[in-house]
């Protein structure tokens, strides 16, 4: 039976109605109820959200923080993060309450504003920060990863998912000073392989506090023989 196109629209809305009444889904900032067009953060929280001003680049904060540590190409970050604001809320829903379409969503919108800047044209590759492999898989993904990948298909650029392989799971990261952090991530990723004829790639994270684990990354990458390496981060701590 062929179902003219407004008929299976109709029946699209009234599923849609239905799942919303059958599983009302709430806003990971303010906890209002969300509408059908609405993704995980409403209107109103999102129209709110601390968004960076600084654009991609070496003076971005990210890439700041990396000066005197480790060569770095340029940097860039969407949301400043500060404790108990509504980035650590959507921070939190990331990793711990399975915000796989807001991470995609998210990342979507970071390639949106970085292919405003050319940002396209200089990358060849996205590299997300792994986690370690058991982690993954209680989680059941890796925020880094669904970032990278909403960012890869904004961008059209490609995605390297296991370039980097995350060697020891550890405790939590929050609890330990920059020092302690340092220590822990120091021979922590290895890396596979980055492919050929890659001169800029770019390591993606959810977070950017202390800048120790992409300084461990892009170390692993240098090593490696990749030449030049840019940070984007969903959020930064300012
Ligand atoms: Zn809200």
């Amino acid at each position: 039976m062929v179902v003219k196109k407004p008929l299976k629209r109709w029946l699209g809305n009234v599923a849609d109605d239905w799942m919303d009444f059958a599983f009302p889904r709430e806003c990971v900032c303010c906890g209002d109820l969300l509408l059908r067009s609405e993704m995980e953060v409403c209107w109103v929280c999102y129209a709110q959200l601390p968004f960076s001003v600084h654009a991609f680049g070496l003076h971005n904060p990210v890439a700041k923080s990396l000066w005197g540590r480790i060569p770095v190409y340029g940097g860039y970050y969407l949301l400043n993060y500060q404790a108990k604001t509504m980035t650590s809320k959507i921070l939190k829903s990331l990793k711990y309450d399975g915000g796989v379409i807001m991470a995609h969503r998210l990342g979507e919108l970071m390639g949106e504003e970085l292919k405003k800047q050319g940002f396209h044209l200089q990358c060849d590759g996205l590299i997300p920060v792994p986690m370690h492999p058991k982690k993954e898989l209680k989680r059941g993904y890796n925020p880094a990863k669904l970032i990278a990948r909403g960012i890869a298909e904004s961008l059209g650029v490609s995605m390297i998912e296991n370039a980097l392989i995350k060697r020891n799971a550890t405790v939590s990261q929050t609890k330990k000073n920059r020092l302690e952090r340092w220590y822990q991530t120091q021979h922590d990723f290895d890396v596979t392989s980055v492919g050929e004829g890659l001169r800029h790639v770019a390591l993606v994270d959810d977070v950017f506090t202390t800048g120790a684990t992409a300084e461990r990354c892009l170390r692993s990458l240098y090593s490696a023989g990749v030449e030049r390496a840019s940070v984007l981060s969903l959020a930064f701590t300012v």
